[in-house]
């Protein structure tokens, strides 16, 4: 059965001031406070996972026995049909040390010259995990098609050249507001929220 967060602080496995603020707002109505692994000093586990769900569970994990609190983590990012699935759980690395996400941008176009096949999907998977070893994980996806050349300005990483299905704007071209009613951070954060955190 899945397990309810009933008590926090709930650590945020993540260094990233903006994560934490977005996740306190969400779990807020719910009488809880998240803390960030920041805050705690506690240590960034290597993501050595090949899938979103490993490592999003080494994250959760690592952060929920180094602090003895539940602890929430994420892990996402794109992946391309006719790449077999990459660049996965490499899409950070992808962009070099130097995050330049226009280069790996155009490498995936480069890499799909002459394929009749453009999709792709966004994932999020949330790990939440209890100093007592138990887990949940919640799977959210947007599918879509990669255009070129990339279009927009706003949102992050692969945003430009990602069209989601039954839109013609890129995540590029979206308002903030308008990509989370349906982006796969927002569709995996629902479903943590309905099975862990409504009474
Ligand atoms: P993470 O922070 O380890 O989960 O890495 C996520 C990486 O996947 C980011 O650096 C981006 O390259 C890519 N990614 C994940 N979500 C999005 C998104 O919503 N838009 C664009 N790129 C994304």
């Amino acid at each position: 059965m899945t397990r309810k967060l009933t008590q926090g602080p709930l650590v945020v496995a993540s260094h990233n001031a903006g994560k934490v603020r977005e996740i306190n707002a969400l779990i807020a109505p719910f009488g809880l406070e998240a803390k960030s692994a920041g805050e705690l000093n506690l240590p960034e586990p290597e993501e050595t996972g090949t899938t979103f769900q490993e490592n999003a569970l080494i994250k959760a994990r690592a952060a929920a026995e180094a602090s003895g609190l539940p602890a929430l983590a994420d892990d996402s990012g794109l992946t391309v049909s006719a790449l077999d699935g990459a660049p996965g759980v490499y899409s950070a690395r992808w962009a070099g040390p130097e995050k330049d996400f226009g280069k790996a941008m155009e490498k995936i176009n480069t890499l799909l010259t002459g394929s009749p096949d453009r999709s792709a999907a966004f994932l999020c998977v949330l790990a939440l995990a209890w100093p007592d070893g138990h887990v949940e994980t919640f799977e959210g996806r947007v599918d879509g098609l990669l255009i070129w050349p990339a279009r927009g300005e706003h949102g992050f990483g692969y945003d430009p050249i990602f069209q989601p299905e039954g839109h013609t704007a890129t995540f590029g071209e979206m308002a903030s507001d308008a990509k989370q009613a349906i982006s796969h951070r927002a569709r995996a954060f629902a479903k943590m929220v309905d099975a862990c955190l409504k009474p």
